[in-house]
Protein backbone atom coordinates (compact mmCIF):
# COMPACT_ATOMS: atom_id res chain seq x y z
CA UNK A 1 0.00 0.00 0.00
CA UNK A 2 1.11 3.64 -0.58
CA UNK A 3 1.07 4.76 2.95
CA UNK A 4 2.29 8.20 1.76
CA UNK A 5 -1.44 8.65 0.01
CA UNK A 6 -3.05 8.17 3.90
CA UNK A 7 -0.44 10.65 6.05
CA UNK A 8 -0.97 14.43 6.09
CA UNK A 9 2.23 16.78 5.82
CA UNK A 10 1.70 19.58 7.95
CA UNK A 11 3.57 22.43 7.14
CA UNK A 12 4.77 24.37 10.66
CA UNK A 13 3.95 22.22 13.29
CA UNK A 14 4.21 22.42 15.86
CA UNK A 15 6.95 24.93 15.30
CA UNK A 16 8.28 26.84 12.38
CA UNK A 17 10.57 25.03 10.28
CA UNK A 18 8.48 21.52 11.48
CA UNK A 19 7.20 19.09 8.57
CA UNK A 20 4.50 17.45 10.76
CA UNK A 21 3.73 13.67 9.22
CA UNK A 22 -0.04 13.16 10.84
CA UNK A 23 -1.41 9.34 11.26
CA UNK A 24 -4.57 10.54 11.80
CA UNK A 25 -5.60 10.91 8.37
CA UNK A 26 -4.45 6.97 8.03
CA UNK A 27 -6.26 6.17 11.10
CA UNK A 28 -9.27 7.64 9.75
CA UNK A 29 -9.25 5.36 6.76
CA UNK A 30 -10.22 2.07 8.05
CA UNK A 31 -8.88 -0.14 5.08
CA UNK A 32 -5.46 1.28 5.29
CA UNK A 33 -5.13 1.33 9.50
CA UNK A 34 -6.23 -2.36 8.94
CA UNK A 35 -3.79 -2.60 6.40
CA UNK A 36 -0.85 -0.83 8.28
CA UNK A 37 -1.76 -2.88 11.51
CA UNK A 38 -1.66 -6.14 9.03
CA UNK A 39 1.80 -5.40 7.62
CA UNK A 40 2.93 -5.06 11.31
CA UNK A 41 1.63 -7.93 12.42
CA UNK A 42 3.22 -10.44 9.36
CA UNK A 43 6.64 -8.50 10.51
CA UNK A 44 6.23 -9.75 14.29
CA UNK A 45 4.74 -13.03 13.56
CA UNK A 46 8.15 -14.28 13.09
CA UNK A 47 10.10 -13.16 15.68
CA UNK A 48 8.15 -15.57 18.84
CA UNK A 49 6.81 -11.98 20.42
CA UNK A 50 5.27 -12.46 24.17
CA UNK A 51 4.67 -9.24 24.64
CA UNK A 52 3.89 -5.86 22.92
CA UNK A 53 5.24 -2.37 24.45
CA UNK A 54 4.82 0.76 22.85
CA UNK A 55 5.32 4.58 24.59
CA UNK A 56 1.73 6.88 24.90
CA UNK A 57 0.20 8.06 22.96
CA UNK A 58 0.92 6.89 19.67
CA UNK A 59 2.54 4.28 20.54
CA UNK A 60 -0.77 2.70 21.41
CA UNK A 61 -2.17 3.46 18.37
CA UNK A 62 0.25 0.92 16.50
CA UNK A 63 0.77 -1.54 19.26
CA UNK A 64 -2.63 -2.45 20.82
CA UNK A 65 -4.67 -3.59 17.30
CA UNK A 66 -1.25 -5.41 16.91
CA UNK A 67 -1.47 -7.04 19.73
CA UNK A 68 -5.28 -8.15 19.45
CA UNK A 69 -4.56 -9.48 16.20
CA UNK A 70 -1.79 -11.36 17.36
CA UNK A 71 -3.33 -12.74 20.83
CA UNK A 72 -0.51 -10.94 22.94
CA UNK A 73 -0.52 -8.40 25.90
CA UNK A 74 0.08 -5.07 25.58
CA UNK A 75 2.59 -3.18 27.83
CA UNK A 76 2.26 0.85 28.11
CA UNK A 77 5.37 3.46 28.73
CA UNK A 78 4.01 6.51 30.10
CA UNK A 79 5.13 9.72 31.01
CA UNK A 80 6.32 10.16 34.60
CA UNK A 81 3.43 10.16 37.50
CA UNK A 82 0.94 8.62 35.31
CA UNK A 83 1.00 4.56 36.28
CA UNK A 84 -0.33 3.77 39.81
CA UNK A 85 2.02 0.75 40.92
CA UNK A 86 5.92 0.34 41.31
CA UNK A 87 7.66 1.72 38.06
CA UNK A 88 10.77 1.35 36.80
CA UNK A 89 12.22 5.05 35.29
CA UNK A 90 14.69 6.29 32.54
CA UNK A 91 15.05 10.03 31.79
CA UNK A 92 15.98 11.03 28.14
CA UNK A 93 17.10 14.35 26.57
CA UNK A 94 14.82 16.28 24.15
CA UNK A 95 15.29 18.73 21.76
CA UNK A 96 14.84 21.06 24.64
CA UNK A 97 14.73 19.71 28.09
CA UNK A 98 14.33 16.12 29.20
CA UNK A 99 11.34 14.04 29.75
CA UNK A 100 11.13 10.82 31.63
CA UNK A 101 9.26 7.84 30.54
CA UNK A 102 8.04 4.76 33.34
CA UNK A 103 6.60 1.17 32.95
CA UNK A 104 5.45 -0.42 35.66
CA UNK A 105 8.09 -3.18 37.11
CA UNK A 106 5.90 -6.26 36.40
CA UNK A 107 5.23 -5.26 33.31
CA UNK A 108 7.73 -7.76 31.95
CA UNK A 109 9.38 -11.10 32.97
CA UNK A 110 12.92 -11.24 32.27
CA UNK A 111 13.85 -13.30 28.65
CA UNK A 112 10.29 -12.12 27.34
CA UNK A 113 10.18 -11.02 24.04
CA UNK A 114 9.07 -7.74 23.14
CA UNK A 115 7.98 -6.27 20.40
CA UNK A 116 8.27 -1.93 21.27
CA UNK A 117 5.64 -0.10 18.70
CA UNK A 118 5.23 3.68 17.88
CA UNK A 119 4.03 5.71 14.97
CA UNK A 120 7.45 7.55 14.22
CA UNK A 121 11.56 6.94 13.88
CA UNK A 122 12.85 10.07 14.02
CA UNK A 123 15.97 11.12 16.46
CA UNK A 124 15.18 7.34 18.23
CA UNK A 125 14.82 9.26 21.47
CA UNK A 126 11.89 8.07 22.52
CA UNK A 127 12.67 4.33 21.61
CA UNK A 128 16.03 4.17 22.57
CA UNK A 129 14.91 5.23 26.48
CA UNK A 130 11.57 2.59 26.03
CA UNK A 131 14.51 0.35 24.75
CA UNK A 132 16.71 0.83 28.31
CA UNK A 133 13.22 0.34 30.44
CA UNK A 134 12.46 -2.74 28.53
CA UNK A 135 15.91 -4.28 29.09
CA UNK A 136 16.41 -2.77 32.87
CA UNK A 137 13.60 -5.34 33.22
CA UNK A 138 15.61 -8.36 31.80
CA UNK A 139 13.26 -8.34 28.60
CA UNK A 140 14.79 -9.06 25.20
CA UNK A 141 13.87 -6.20 22.28
CA UNK A 142 13.07 -8.68 19.38
CA UNK A 143 12.17 -6.20 17.35
CA UNK A 144 10.96 -2.53 16.63
CA UNK A 145 8.02 -1.24 14.40
CA UNK A 146 7.05 2.02 13.59
CA UNK A 147 4.98 3.12 10.66
CA UNK A 148 7.06 5.87 9.88
CA UNK A 149 11.23 6.24 9.43
CA UNK A 150 12.40 9.87 8.94
CA UNK A 151 15.69 8.86 7.65
CA UNK A 152 17.31 12.25 7.26
CA UNK A 153 17.29 12.22 11.15
CA UNK A 154 19.46 8.45 11.55
CA UNK A 155 17.05 7.16 13.75
CA UNK A 156 18.29 3.80 12.86
CA UNK A 157 21.88 4.45 13.41
CA UNK A 158 21.13 5.73 17.15
CA UNK A 159 19.19 2.00 17.68
CA UNK A 160 21.83 -0.05 15.53
CA UNK A 161 21.99 -3.85 16.31
CA UNK A 162 17.84 -3.71 17.24
CA UNK A 163 15.73 -5.30 14.02
CA UNK A 164 13.92 -2.19 12.86
CA UNK A 165 10.62 -2.61 10.59
CA UNK A 166 8.92 0.38 8.94
CA UNK A 167 6.10 0.93 7.30
CA UNK A 168 7.13 3.96 4.97
CA UNK A 169 10.01 6.33 4.70
CA UNK A 170 10.82 10.21 4.35
P1 LIG B 1 12.37 10.65 18.38
O1 LIG B 1 12.35 10.34 19.84
O2 LIG B 1 13.24 11.82 18.03
O3 LIG B 1 12.63 9.45 17.50
O4 LIG B 1 10.92 11.19 18.01
C1 LIG B 1 9.88 10.32 17.85
C2 LIG B 1 8.73 10.70 18.74
O5 LIG B 1 8.32 12.04 18.48
C3 LIG B 1 7.57 9.79 18.44
O6 LIG B 1 6.98 9.34 19.66
C4 LIG B 1 6.63 10.63 17.62
O7 LIG B 1 5.30 10.43 18.00
C5 LIG B 1 7.07 12.07 17.85
N1 LIG B 1 7.26 12.79 16.55
C6 LIG B 1 8.36 13.39 16.10
N2 LIG B 1 8.17 13.94 14.89
C7 LIG B 1 6.91 13.67 14.55
C8 LIG B 1 6.10 13.91 13.39
O8 LIG B 1 6.50 14.51 12.37
N3 LIG B 1 4.85 13.42 13.43
C9 LIG B 1 4.36 12.73 14.48
N4 LIG B 1 5.09 12.49 15.57
C10 LIG B 1 6.34 12.93 15.61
Amino acid sequence: MDYKKYISVVDDFPLKGIRFKDITTLMQDGEAYAKAVDDIADYAKDLNIDVIVGPEARGFIVGCPVAYKLGLGFVPVRKDGKLPREVVKVSYGLEYGKDVLTMHKDSIKPGQRVLITDDLLATGGTIGATIQLVEELGGVVAGIAFMIELTYLDGREKLSGYDIFTLTQY
